[in-house]
């Protein structure tokens, strides 16, 4: 197992935290204090939660990992597979302060002590982590961002602007929904065959099951990530629902859990 809990409240990959230089947490559902679909640490802004709520449990995930809470940095996402530079003047945009990052679903930094932020509830979170060239990407994949390649986008920027050398970005994907659970119309499985994915799928009586995960890994292999370099939280958030906010699993109305991460 190469995740490890913070308390109650999230978990965490131990060989990218083992590197040093960076801080992150995959959040649970729990240990918040939002109330109803949203109990308890709803991460996601676009609920109906209340204000306080969300400025508390940003608060407990950030005293968590030692981030400001001041400073992070949400966006507006719509299953893209647009990434957005992060720089100095972002910092805080989306909890603290109003934000104008729009159509967005990975964020990507070079800046130290600048927490990115996606959330989720059944998507998968990606973290990219080059430690040589000081670089960090948040990622939030759905089935569409996947199959658009938003995480190979990311490790490409990556490379480009701030000179990683992709054989050496670690990656972690956190918990989202799992093969077991993601079954899907055969026109999603067409989108994932006609996208050099066919061998992340499995028929079973007239549907697909599709692993994002296995997805996710090999659009990194293609981008020159190593593959034991990229490390699976395996966690099934419908297999998990106890722990984890789900779509499928608890509803549209449920809670969204954070993938937060900041350069030291
Ligand atoms: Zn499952």
């Amino acid at each position: 197992m190469s995740f490890s809990n913070i308390n109650e409240i999230g978990i965490k990959c131990d060989e990218i935290d083992a590197l040093g230089g960076i801080s992150h947490i995959f959040t649970t559902k729990n240990g918040g204090c939002s109330e109803g679909a949203l109990s308890s640490l709803n991460m996601g802004i676009n609920r109906p939660d209340s204000r306080e709520n969300l400025i508390n449990n940003y608060k407990t995930v950030c005293a968590a990992i030692g981030a400001d809470y001041t400073k992070t940095v949400l966006s507006h996402q719509t299953h893209t597979a647009n990434i957005k530079i992060v720089t100095e003047e972002d910092a805080g945009k989306g909890l603290y302060l109003p934000s104008d990052i729009r159509d967005t679903d990975g964020l990507v930094t070079n800046v130290k002590n600048i927490p990115l932020v996606v959330f989720y509830a059944d998507c998968v979170p990606v973290l990219l982590y080059s430690k040589d060239a000081s670089c960090i990407a948040c990622v939030h994949a759905g089935w569409r961002g996947t199959v658009a390649g938003i995480a190979a986008n990311a490790a490409a920027i990556m490379e480009t602007r701030f000179g990683a050398d992709a054989s050496e970005i670690r990656a972690a994907i956190g918990p989202s929904i799992g093969q077991c659970h993601f079954e899907t119309g055969l026109e999603v499985a067409e989108e994932f065959e006609s996208n050099g994915l066919s061998s992340c799928i499995e028929y079973k009586n007239d549907k697909a099951y599709i692993d994002l995960w296995r997805a996710n890994t090999e659009i990194l292999v293609s981008a020159g990530l190593k593959e034991e370099n990229i490390f699976i939280s395996g966690l099934c958030t419908v297999c998990n629902t106890d722990k984890f906010f789900s779509h499928r699993g608890l509803g549209a109305d449920t809670g969204r859990m954070a993938l937060m991460a900041y350069l030291v």
